[in-house]
């Protein structure tokens, strides 16, 4: 996956939340829900699994494209 890593912030947190910011594969047009796989074949799991947590590093992927 071609990706970004950020540390969950207090600003991140509550603007992620404010907003329903979408960045996670569950809500990628890339995402295949049957197979839980990537259409470019980037590992999901991780992606998948993204926690708004402080201090979580969080993996925001280049080819997300909203769903
Ligand atoms: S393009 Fe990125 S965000 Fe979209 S499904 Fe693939 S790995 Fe996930």
């Amino acid at each position: 996956m071609r990706a970004v890593i950020t540390l969950v912030d207090l600003q991140l947190r509550e603007e992620a939340l404010r907003t329903s910011f979408r960045f996670s594969c569950t809500d990628c047009q890339h995402f295949e829900p049957v197979t839980r796989g990537c259409s470019f074949g980037f590992p999901t799991e991780e992606h998948r699994q993204a926690s708004l947590h402080l201090g979580a590093a969080l993996n925001f992927c280049k080819s997300f494209e909203l769903g």
